[in-house]
């Protein structure tokens, strides 16, 4: 691993620090499932504690109680697990720290460090100033270290209403970094967590709890994304002032999150994309949740190798999706047992052939496993794959043209069949006995190859087409009213899909190629009596495109 953090690692090794060992947390709010962004900070904190040798904490930041949910916490970890990841016996919540939270804040209440206000929050944004102006201090700045524990105490105990009061660090109201302006550490707020129930009114801001949980687990490197920068400064000032030594307390590293073109990666849109159910759910294939992508069938070698292949950056940018979707196409191109299916199916009745006979199929360009697929007289090829008038360099069937059916024979189009309406309805062809793909008689040579299946033995399916929700603009960026610019096209369902038999038993999860068309992965819906797939992503690689 070599990346701009495992630097700062080297260094603080080399300098003596961090003696007992290397502690990365991955720190999720449990208030929405995670999506490919979380991926990246998953795949790099346990990816940087398992290169030193150290161990990365699976940390439940439920600070906030309004947003958080149980589902959340139990989908989190399901997905951890999934993505490859253990935190073995390190899964912690904050919430469980609340009385450790609460004396730190009574610490540097005493040490004279903060102090209650009873300003309005309006009030306490009106006096923070601006970026370019100074802040005012509160008339209630100045109170005196017993009058401070004293209110601190009584709101703890519940002797004011939500809002009336909050415990401010006191730091620098002119400072020029806002953040630095007694932020606010501790709110009222009468509202059941779904960890500690109806026990704390009082609750403790993000920026005051999250240094704290880290020194309090002996995180050594604390890695979250850019927009954090701004708040390192109170990061070090609390621990600082709280007496933590500067050799094992925590350091905050920031790095670029992950933007995807194509790809929403706000948890609260894709909240509304659930609740407003412009999606199935969190798990939705379409969702760039590890719920979704799980369904959608995208496996999690290729997004640790997606996540790996981005590496790690201080500056933020917009990746194209188009690379994500290579990693998945690599992985299933190793990996993925090849069948044949026919979304379109058009009837051809081979009228030279009578009976069953079983043709030898390979089920992976580089494995040796096989199977039989039968081969009748009725079979189904792809609407797309026949002609009427067909351009000169038209490779697959037309009226007297041949095409090769794959594992099969060399067949000729005789007669195109129609209906009343004109539209073509069935093909008569007849295969050419001696054209037996791998068979004893020479291969006669031919241009096109297409799949097929038998009539008889096919197996109805339903297939689920996707494409992404939203579109994006030509610089990659997502538009602005993003419910307004979803895509109507983003799921169409091929109700009568074919497929050929050998795929009866399979299960959900399992992973194909249909020849020609693309990867495919059993869905959750499936039974043994309605099959159902989805897509995972087409054979056309668009960004192996781009770099050649
Ligand atoms: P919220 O807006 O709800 O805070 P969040 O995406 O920051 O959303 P968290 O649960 O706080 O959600 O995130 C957990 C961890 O994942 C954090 O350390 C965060 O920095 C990281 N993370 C979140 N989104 C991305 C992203 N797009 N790229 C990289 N890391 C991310
Ligand atoms: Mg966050």
């Amino acid at each position: 691993m070599t990346n701009f953090i495992q630097q700062e690692i080297d260094n603080d090794l080399k300098a003596g620090k961090y003696v007992n060992g290397i502690v990365t947390r991955f720190p999720p709010e449990p208030n929405g499932y995670l999506h490919i962004g979380h991926a990246k900070s998953v795949c790099l904190n346990f990816g940087l504690a398992n290169f030193n040798n150290g161990v990365c904490n699976l940390r439940f930041d439920d600070t906030n109680p309004t947003k958080e949910d149980v589902e959340y916490v139990d989908s989190i970890q399901e997905d951890i697990k999934w993505l490859g990841f253990d935190w073995g016996d390190r899964k912690f919540f904050a919430s469980d720290y609340f009385s450790k939270l609460y004396d730190y804040a009574v610490e540097l209440t005493r040490r004279g460090l903060a102090y209650v206000d009873d300003l309005s929050a309006e009030e306490i944004k009106a006096y923070r100033g601006t970026l370019t102006e100074p802040g005012k201090e509160s008339p209630c700045r100045n109170r005196s270290v017993e009058e401070n524990l004293n209110l601190f105490a009584r709101m703890k105990a519940g002797e004011f209403a939500d809002g009336e009061k909050v415990l401010r660090a006191k730091i620098d109201m002119a400072s020029p970094n806002i953040n630095m302006r007694d932020p606010v550490i501790y709110r009222i707020t009468r509202t059941t967590h779904h960890h500690t129930g109806d026990e704390w009114l009082i609750y403790p801001m993000y920026d005051f709890a999250h240094p704290l949980e880290d020194a309090i687990e002996g995180i050594t490197h604390s890695v979250c994304t850019l927009e954090f920068e701004d708040h390192r400064p109170f990061y070090d000032w609390l621990l600082d002032s709280l007496g933590f030594d500067v050799n094992s307390r925590p350091r905050q590293i920031e790095f670029a999150r992950l933007d995807l073109t194509n790809t929403i990666t706000s948890k609260r849109k894709l909240r509304q994309l659930v609740e407003e159910k412009h999606v199935r759910g969190w798990d939705d294939p379409r969702m760039p949740t590890l719920s979704g992508m799980r369904r959608r069938g995208f496996t999690p070698a290729a997004i640790r190798d997606f996540c790996e292949r981005i590496g790690v950056a201080k500056s933020n940018s917009l990746v194209d999706v188009a690379m994500l979707e290579h990693c998945v196409r690599e992985d299933l191109n190793k990996n993925a047992d090849r069948v044949m299916a026919v979304l379109n199916p058009l009837k051809v009745v081979l009228t030279n052939v009578t009976g069953t006979e079983y043709l030898y199929a390979e089920n992976h360009p580089s494995r040796s496993a096989s199977r039989y697929v039968p081969f009748t007289r009725e079979i189904f090829i792809e609407r797309d794959d026949f002609m009427e008038e067909a351009p000169k360099k038209f490779f697959r069937l037309k009226p007297g043209g041949e095409v090769r059916l794959k594992y099969a024979y060399i067949i000729k189009c005789n007669e195109v069949v129609k209906d009343a309406a004109g539209n073509v309805i069935e093909l008569h062809c007849t295969i050419d006995p001696t054209s037996k793909q791998g068979g004893e008689t020479a291969n006669r040579k031919i241009k096109g190859t297409i799949h097929w299946v038998s009539a008889e033995h096919a197996l109805k399916a339903e297939v689920r087409l996707y494409d992404y929700l939203l579109t994006t603009d030509e610089r990659g960026n997502l538009p602005e009213d993003f419910i307004g610019a979803l895509n109507p096209n983003s799921l169409i369902v091929v109700e009568n899909a074919l497929i050929e038999p050998s795929v009866r038993w399979t299960a959900a999860g399992t992973h194909y190629q249909f020849l020609r068309l693309g990867y495919f992965v059993v869905d959750k819906d499936t039974t043994p009596e309605h099959l159902v797939f989805n897509r995972v992503v087409g054979l056309k690689d668009s960004w192996a495109k781009v770099r050649d």
